[in-house]
């Protein structure tokens, strides 16, 4: 191996002693835990908006976004549940580019894991305790799960990694609603596989230990559309693709049937001012055939404090450094109409 084995990652146990959960945020996670897992159950009629920058880059900003967001919340309460995207793990097409906080706590300097995944918690506990709203995010390394276990309400499996059993097991053993996302070939099978792994029993190698887990009955599809082997990029979340996955779903005999809309990605062919038309049309969808209210459960949207994106070496507060983001006004718009329109 050519490997440089550069410096030992801390224990979960030594990073949770030196940034802990208090009780108080542990019993306000606890509250927004059973709302959105209420929403996947079909105990509450909420609709869940996943709400955020495509990646978590700078405490500061993402901390006024989410303090934004909770007085939006109070707003909109009676309709909506919205969780922060608080996104510290970056999948990338090519591997290359900006991995993340948990990579790179600053964006501009050399990675640094060791402290990368002391920032992350570092953030997502100060956004949990200035907000009450806690936090949605991406596992792209299932061995980092345990630095966040306690503070996360919901756990996407990316476009890239869905088809990964170490994944897909390790969903099976998560407490929270998880979210599959469809490959980015668009193969609705590999999704629903993914899904039901995720909801059955495993026994597995995970993080030096042979550990069993019960299924995740919580663990559903997430469409974020689809690039052909072109390189088109093709939607999935028009009527037809929603009522073509319901009945996947009929037939596959998993529970908690539940879909989550992306209006980002290939959803919007990558235009972030595209998302809020994406997300009217599967509100319109959902008037026009109320019997998929109970099926469609969110919509995941990018967002941040200014729109667009920017390059990493730029350094506009509250821009995005990878995917474009719709800014506060817009969402902050986006936000009501869709509580006017459930
Ligand atoms: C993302 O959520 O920013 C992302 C990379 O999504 P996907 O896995 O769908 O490409
Ligand atoms: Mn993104």
């Amino acid at each position: 191996m050519s490997f440089v084995y550069k410096q030992r990652l801390p224990e979960v146990g030594a990073i949770l002693e030196q940034l802990p959960l208090s009780p108080a945020l542990a019993a306000a996670k606890a509250v927004r835990d059973r709302a959105i897992a209420d929403i996947f159950t079909g105990k509450s009629d909420k609709f869940l908006l996943i709400i955020g920058p495509c990646s978590a880059d700078n405490e500061d900003a993402v901390c006024e976004y989410v303090a934004r967001l909770a007085k939006l919340q109070h707003k909109v309460k009676d309709r909506l549940v919205l969780l922060p995207r608080i996104y510290t793990n970056k999948p990338r097409t090519t591997g290359v580019g900006y991995k993340g906080m948990a990579h790179q706590p600053d964006p501009n300097d050399e990675p640094n894991i060791v402290e990368g995944l002391l920032a992350i918690r570092r953030m997502h506990l100060r956004a949990l305790a200035e907000s009450g709203l806690g936090a949605a995010d991406e596992m792209l390394y299932p061995f980092n799960y345990p630095y966040l276990a306690d503070v996360l309400n919901y756990v996407a499996i990316g476009a890239r990694s869905v088809e990964n059993q170490e994944h897909r097991l390790t969903v099976s053993g998560l407490d929270v609603p998880s979210g599959m996302k469809n490959p980015t070939s668009g193969d609705l099978t590999v999704m629903l596989n993914s899904v039901k792994a995720g909801q059955a029993p495993h026994v597995f190698s995970y993080n030096g230990w042979e550990v069993e887990t019960t299924g995740n009955p919580l663990t559903h599809a997430i469409l974020r559309g689809a690039v052909t082997p072109f390189g088109h990029m093709v939607p999935n979340y028009h009527y037809e693709n929603i009522i073509h996955l319901r009945e996947l779903y009929r037939k596959s005999g998993l529970v908690n049937p539940s879909v989550m809309v992306d209006v980002s990605h290939a959803n919007s062919n990558k235009l972030f001012a595209e998302q809020p038309r994406v997300a009217i049309e599967v509100m319109n969808s959902m008037t026009f055939a109320p019997e998929l209210k109970g099926f469609v459960r969110g919509l995941m949207i990018e967002s941040y404090l200014v729109e667009g994106n920017q390059d990493p070496s730029e350094s506009v507060y509250g821009k995005s450094i990878t995917d474009a983001c719709l800014g506060w006004d817009a969402s902050d718009a986006l936000v009501q109409k869709i509580a006017e329109m459930c």
